[in-house]
C-alpha cells in the first residue's frame, strides 16, 4: 500500500480517465482562466498537462453556509458529464455537505478525517454567506453555530476561496435589511490569504485554476483590491462584449422583444450593468457551450461580480458609464434609432459640401428639443456624447 498520494497524472490513470480528456480539460482551462502555472500564455495544452499532471491532487474541504447550492451546480452540471468527472477526478474533494453519502455523525466525522489527514494543506472552499448576528439563531452546523465552524475549519486550512458573490461580500442574504448580518468570508477570515471567486453562479473554471495554480506552484494568483484573481476579473464585461459595435454605434434594446433585442443590439438601455462589471464572462462562458451567459442569451448584465450592484441596484436602472471613452460619432442613448432631428438635419443641410458626411456624423449626436426635454430629470436616462450620465 502506497504512503504518497498519486499525483494527478497516477490517479488519472488508475481512474482510467483518458489522456486525451486530460488535455482537452488544460486547452478549456488555457482558454477559460489563462493558467499562470508559472508558464507563459504560449504554453501549449501538452505543456500545462505535463505540469499539472506532476502534481499531488489538491485536497478540497467544501463548506456550504447561506446558500442556494447553485455554486456547487455549476462545477458539476456541465454540458458534458465526462467534464465534471474529470474535474472531480483532478482534485481531491474530500468534503462536501451536498455530494457525500453521509450524514449526521458519519459527515462530522468525515469532515474531522478530511481536516486532520490534510492539516494545513487543504483548500477550503466556502459556499454562501456567514450570518453573524445572534450566535447560532439563524444557522447551526451540527450544534455549532456557522460562524465558529467557520471559523474552526479556516484556520486549519491553507487558503480559502470564497466561491460565489454570497461567499464574496454577503450576496443574496445580504441585500436589503441583511437580517442575519451576512457577510463575505474575508472579513471574519482576516489572518488568512481569501481568494474571492464572485459571480452568481461564478465561472468553475477559475476555482479550478486557482486550486491548480496552488496545487502546482504552491502559490494563489494575483489578486485585484477585492480579492478577485487579475485573470479573470481583470477587465469590465463591457470591454469585451460582443455586443460593444452596438454600443459605440448608438444602437440599443429599448423594451424586451422589440426589433433591437430581436437583432441582437446593445441591451444597456434595459439596464446592462456590463460596463461598471469586472468579470470574464463574456470570453469564458458557462457550460462548455458557447453563448451560454446572459448577454449571450438575450438578458442583461445584472452585475453579479460587483459588490453593491446586483442584489442592490434595480435591475432595469442603468449603469454609471466611467471612463468610457465613445467614438466622436457616437449618438446619444437616448436619439430615436434610426431617426436624425430637425436640427441635426438644418445642420447637415447648412454645411453640405465638402464636410457633409463628417456633419452628419456628428449631427446624429444631437438630440431634438422634444427629446431634450424628455431626459430632465431623469438620472438612469440620458448619457451625454462625452460618455458621462446625466441627470441628478
Ligand atoms: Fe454589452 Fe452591456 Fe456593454 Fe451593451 S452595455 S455592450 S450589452 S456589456
Amino acid at each position: 500500500m502506497r504512503n504518497e498520494k498519486p499525483t494527478i497524472s497516477e490517479h488519472l490513470k488508475e481512474a482510467g480517465v483518458s489522456r486525451r480528456n486530460f488535455i482537452q480539460l488544460c486547452t478549456t482551462l488555457m482558454i477559460a482562466a489563462p493558467v499562470h502555472l508559472s508558464l507563459t500564455r504560449k504554453a501549449s495544452a501538452w505543456e500545462v498537462a505535463k505540469v499539472v499532471g506532476k502534481a499531488k491532487r489538491p485536497s478540497v474541504v467544501w463548506l456550504h453556509f447561506q446558500d442556494c447550492t447553485g455554486c456547487s451546480e455549476t462545477l458539476l452540471r456541465t454540458s458534458r458529464p465526462d467534464v465534471a468527472d474529470l474535474i472531480l477526478n483532478v482534485i481531491s474533494l474530500d468534503y462536501h455537505e451536498t455530494l457525500m453519502a453521509a450524514s449526521g455523525y458519519q459527515a462530522e466525522a468525515a469532515l474531522k478525517q478530511a481536516i486532520d489527514e490534510n492539516l494545513g494543506k487543504f483548500v477550503l472552499v466556502v459556499e454562501g454567506s456567514i450570518p453573524t448576528k445572534d450566535q447560532g439563531q439563524y444557522m447551526k452546523l451540527a450544534g455549532r453555530p456557522a460562524l465558529q465552524v467557520l471559523k474552526e475549519v479556516g484556520q486549519k486550512a491553507a487558503a480559502v476561496v470564497a466561491m460565489g458573490s454570497c461567499a464574496s461580500w454577503g450576496g443574496v442574504p445580504s441585500a436589503g435589511a441583511n437580517p442575519t448580518g451576512a457577510t463575505g468570508v474575508d472579513s471574519i477570515l482576516t489572518e488568512k490569504p481569501v481568494v474571492n471567486l464572485p459571480g452568481c453562479p461564478p465561472n468553475p473554471y477559475n476555482l479550478l485554476a486557482v486550486v491548480l495554480e496552488y496545487a502546482t506552484m504552491g502559490r494563489l494568483p494575483a489578486l485585484d483590491e477585492k480579492n478577485r484573481p487579475k485573470f479573470a476579473y481583470d477587465r469590465v464585461i463591457h470591454d469585451h462584449c460582443p455586443r460593444r459595435a452596438h454600443f459605440d454605434a448608438g444602437r440599443f434594446a429599448r423594451e424586451f422583444g422589440d426589433e433591437g433585442h430581436r437583432q441582437g443590439w446593445c441591451l444597456y438601455r434595459l439596464g446592462c450593468k456590463g460596463p461598471v462589471t469586472h468579470a470574464a464572462c463574456s470570453t469564458r462562458h458557462f457550460n462548455e457551450v458557447p453563448d451560454v451567459w446572459p448577454i449571450g442569451i438575450g438578458s442583461p448584465c445584472v452585475g453579479c461580480t460587483e459588490k453593491g450592484i446586483a442584489f442592490n441596484m434595480p435591475i432595469f436602472q442603468t449603469a454609471e458609464l466611467r471612463g468610457i471613452t465613445p467614438p466622436e460619432a457616437l449618438p446619444l442613448i437616448n436619439t430615436p434609432i434610426g431617426k436624425v432631428g430637425p436640427i441635426a438635419a438644418g445642420m447637415v443641410g447648412a454645411i453640405a459640401g465638402g464636410i457633409g458626411g463628417a456633419a452628419l456624423m456628428a449631427s446624429r449626436r444631437l438630440p431634438t428639443g422634444k427629446e431634450v426635454s424628455a431626459t430632465k430629470g431623469s438620472p438612469d436616462d440620458h448619457t451625454k456624447p462625452d460618455g458621462k450620465t446625466g441627470g441628478d
